[in-house]
């Protein structure tokens, strides 16, 4: 390691929680996936073989749990062949230095998200004022500064491919962030959606804790083009997935996916696209 990595100055503990938090599911026999606090992280990957990656990687401040979880899963001193990132918000990328520095791992991400990777770009700020309940509110509080990961990020190959993961294909779905990308797997359907769309009202605190399922589009206080957040999510049904594992909330999987996924596009300006904010207009839509 030849760069010393940083988070941004305004990188700090999040203190937000949700029923969730500390608990694991396994999805699939080789998707499991982990919620710190109130985000998801998944570990793709059978324990049998001992070859996996790390999809995401938590809040701040949350490397130990992340570790532990993951010796739980494929044993002590086991580390991922990759740490993969659906986008670079504070909350996907919370524990990425120090587990970068403990597994001596690389990352990947893409190619339009390596500004926000590299310390050359800040996410927009996110907008308290955007229609939402508490967590919206709170959001100021969230780091939007880039961390810089040096040349330990490297961009997702260009031809689709997902290292060390070779059944999955990243799929680019932004709207959220510009260089978000979701991973899907042809055989089963399974999908890793990151934030593109989520299982729970993210920005309502007593949804949050209460991790109540209920479809939703990206969290609306960090998303920023909502032309490209419905494109992507159109994208994303036309895949016809058959379990999906989000950034936030709850995995959904089968008839109740399905007709969650196509109430989301069809009415995708009423329960996805906020009312106001300051990164909305509604004219576009
Ligand atoms: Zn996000
Ligand atoms: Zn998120």
């Amino acid at each position: 390691m030849d760069h010393e990595m940083t988070y941004g100055s305004d990188y700090k503990f999040i203190p937000a929680t949700s029923i969730g938090s500390g608990i694991g599911i396994e999805v699939l026999p080789d998707v499991f996936c982990h919620t710190i606090q109130i985000v998801n992280i998944c570990l793709v990957g059978n324990p049998k073989t001992g070859d996996f990656v790390l999809v995401d990687a938590g809040m701040p401040e949350s490397a130990n749990e992340i570790i532990s979880v993951t010796e739980e899963r494929f044993g002590p001193n086991s580390r991922p062949k990759a740490i993969i990132l659906t986008h670079g918000h504070f909350d996907h990328v919370g524990a990425v230095i120090e587990l970068v520095k403990h597994w001596d791992v690389p990352v990947y991400a893409h190619q339009m998200e390596m500004p926000f990777l590299t310390g050359q770009k800040s996410y927009p700020e996110p907008d308290p004022t955007v229609e939402g309940g508490l967590v919206a509110k709170m959001s100021p509080m969230f780091p939007n500064e880039p961390i810089d990961l040096g040349n330990n990020v490297q961009p997702l190959p260009s031809d689709g491919t997902v290292p060390s993961i070779p059944e999955f294909r990243w799929i680019h779905t932004p709207g959220h962030s510009p260089g978000h990308v979701s991973l899907f797997r042809e055989k089963d359907r399974a999908l890793i959606v990151g934030d593109a769309f989520v299982t729970v009202k993210q920005e309502y605190l007593y949804k949050v804790l209460t991790q109540e399922q209920e479809i939703s589009g990206p969290p609306r206080y960090l998303t920023t083009d909502w032309v490209a957040a419905k494109e992507s999510v159109i994208k994303l049904e036309a895949l016809r997935p058959a379990v999906a594992v989000t950034g936030h909330g709850l995995p959904m999987s089968g008839e109740l996916l399905a007709s969650s996924l196509e109430k989301l596009v069809n009415e995708f300006d009423q329960i996805a696209a906020p009312d106001y904010g300051k990164y909305v207009n509604k004219n576009t839509h």
